[in-house]
């Protein structure tokens, strides 16, 4: 199988989510603990690299969700798998692999909002801005790109490369 050509190598990610880290934990406080929840499947390994980049208290929670574009071009999205605790009085940061259109995004924001965190906050590794279709906050962005479609470090394409250190482009793209 062909591997994907290199679009972010391992070093400039590792560099990235380091600072992303620091600057969550300099917003939130020393002391506050910090709520991240991840989505499935794409911010796996994100989750697992910014959890340990972020200094003192830090829980984690997994939501699934699926998105797909409905008839009409607002696309729609369903919840698959929800939070295992209340995050009631919580400053939560939802972490996300990519924001595309900003669908998804902006229907965790809601519900989640709606269940009386202290907070809600947004750390996406990658953000695509010429893609939005709905303007939607993101606190934390680690790389804003072009609108490629990208695999590697939790994304996939049809389920492979998700295991790939780095982030990739396929050939052509
Ligand atoms: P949105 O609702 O913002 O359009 O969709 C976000 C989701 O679409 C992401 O969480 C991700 O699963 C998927 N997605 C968007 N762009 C890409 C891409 O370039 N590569 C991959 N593998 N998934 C993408």
């Amino acid at each position: 199988m062909k591997q994907p050509g290199v679009f972010l190598n391992e070093a400039k990610i590792r560099a990235r989510v380091a600072e992303m880290g620091a600057q969550i934990r300099k917003d939130s406080g020393p002391d506050t603990p910090v709520h991240l929840i991840a989505v499935l499947k794409g911010a796996f390994i994100f989750l697992a690299d910014l959890a340990r980049a972020i200094p003192g208290p830090v829980s984690l929670d997994f939501i699934s969700v699926s998105s797909y574009a409905g008839k009409s071009s607002s696309g729609e999205v369903r919840l698959l798998k929800d939070l295992d605790r209340s995050i009631e009085g919580r400053a939560v940061i939802i972490v996300e692999d990519i924001v595309d259109t900003g669908l998804t995004l902006a229907y965790l924001q809601e519900i989640l909002r709606a269940r009386d965190p202290k907070s809600v906050k947004t750390a996406c590794l990658l953000s695509k801005p010429s893609r939005r279709k709905i303007e939607v906050p993101v606190e934390y962005i680690g790389f804003t790109i072009d609108d490629r479609f990208v695999v590697g470090y939790g994304l996939d394409y049809d389920e492979q490369y998700r295991q790939l250190p780095y982030i990739g482009v396929m050939d052509g793209d």
